[in-house]
């Protein structure tokens, strides 16, 4: 049997007063993006202006990820930097230079900033001007912040698709932008089946390569596949385009309701549609059904992480069964995750910001059958006996469109089967 979800609440929760948290932050910072940007950008080097906490970090969370010729490093601030001795611009200008002699397949270098090059103040969007300056037309140096000050692990990647908006050529075409850096195989399946719809003019931000042609104006329309790209948002803005609000594409309802959205702005007629989508939907929810036995009526808490919260609350609340009880966000964009929040039943709390000891304290009295959280508070909730799961996971597996709806719903339900077997192993 497969499970369809409920019409539309009467009452969703866009409307729902937000508990806002200003306090202490438990979350990676931006340059965790780079681990899947440059996987994404194949000609692509990401040189992070940091210190070697920065590299270290990078290194252990690529870890096992690292197959072909590196496409990041670290351009490591000494002490003598760090302590103004020396003339850190000019020797990262040279650092680059000498990257590029020897790296000819870079044709887009990012300069990443770090908690340490902003506290000493390179500027490195003057770095980046010069850079170019000197390489064009092969390489375009752009520069963004993936300082912890700054950013948390998901806008990272905001932060670098809002640096290359202003830098992309100007057109007049209509055009379909999908914006959101998806592994290869889930962006195919989202342009196999627009394209189904007659959908032919699309263009991706990230593009593959940097000579993709991807250019940006007042005729292009574009939709998000990611919640945590505001900023990326507000600069197509400012180039002309315009956003199509949509719910993300997370489960069968999702995907769905994001492919209706495009297609209502591209005259795509019902029938067509429902012969494109017909498949794939019934797949998604079968698969979708199998992981919701285990899901259906458990409680779940989300900690303010990755901006997935609200997108993916409203996927396991509607086609899992689950109850949220609250949905935390770093950040709560109403014209972002609007049409998500339409979607999800009054009841959860809904917090925007992180104060971490009273959503520790909320949580405990809570006692969610699910809390979704960062690694930092993962390990000591589990000691206390809840079941979590890494929000990070999410960004690091396929999880979007159709054919991933049951991988995204086994994701939640895998925790929940290990605690069962662990208290089964205890019970014996
Ligand atoms: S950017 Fe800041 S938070 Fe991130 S690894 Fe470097 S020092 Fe740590």
């Amino acid at each position: 049997m497969t499970h369809h979800a409920p019409p539309p609440p009467a009452a969703g929760c866009r409307e729902t007063p937000v508990l806002k948290q200003r306090g202490q932050h438990e979350v990676f910072c931006g340059l965790t993006g780079i681990i899947w940007l440059h996987r994404k950008m194949q000609d692509a080097f990401f040189l992070v202006v940091g210190s070697r906490t920065c590299a270290h970090l990078l290194q252990s969370a690529a870890g096992v990820m690292i197959f072909a010729e590196p496409r990041f490093g670290t351009a490591i601030l000494e002490e003598t930097d760090l302590a103004g001795l020396a003339d850190a611009q000019a020797e990262l200008e040279r650092d680059v230079d000498r990257l590029l002699a020897r790296r000819t397949d870079i044709r887009q270098l990012f300069l990443v900033g770090s908690c340490p090059s902003e506290v000493i103040k390179l500027d490195l969007a003057r770095a980046a001007e010069k850079l170019t300056a000197r390489h064009a037309p092969k390489v375009r140096v752009l520069n963004y912040s993936g300082s912890g000050i700054e950013t948390t692990f998901t806008e990272g990647e905001d932060a670098c698709l809002a640096s290359m908006v202003p830098a992309l050529p100007e057109t007049d075409k209509r055009q379909l932008l999908l914006v959101g850096a998806l592994p290869d195989v889930v962006e195919d399946q989202a342009l196999d089946l627009l394209g189904k719809m007659g959908i032919d003019d699309i263009s991706v931000l990230p593009a593959r390569h940097a000579d993709s042609g991807l250019a940006v104006g007042p005729n292009t329309v574009f939709a998000l596949t990611q919640p945590f790209l505001g900023g990326t948002l507000a600069a197509l803005e400012r180039r002309g385009a315009r956003h199509l609000p949509a719910p993300f594409p997370f489960g069968e309802e999702g995907t769905t309701a994001w492919l209706q959205a495009v297609a209502r702005e591209f005259g795509v007629d019902e029938a067509r549609f429902d012969a494109v989508t017909g498949a794939p939907r019934a797949r998604a929810r079968k698969a979708v059904a199998k992981a919701a036995t285990t899901l259906s009526g458990k409680s779940v808490f989300f900690f303010p992480d990755s901006q997935l919260e609200i997108p993916l609350a409203r996927f396991l609340t509607r086609e899992c069964g689950m109850e949220a009880v609250e949905v935390g966000a770093p950040y709560i964009h109403k014209s972002v995750v609007g049409p998500d929040l339409d979607l999800l039943s009054q009841g959860p709390t809904i917090a925007e910001g992180q104060d971490v000891e009273l959503q520790l304290d909320r949580c405990r009295t809570a006692r969610p059958d699910l809390t979704v959280c960062g690694l930092g508070l993962a390990n000591p909730l589990e000691a206390e006996g809840l079941a979590t799961k890494w929000a990070i996971e999410l960004v690091f597996t396929p999880v979007h469109f159709y054919e991933q709806a049951g991988d995204l719903a086994a994701l939640f339900s895998r925790p929940l089967h290990r605690r069962n077997a662990l208290k089964l192993e205890a019970a014996e």
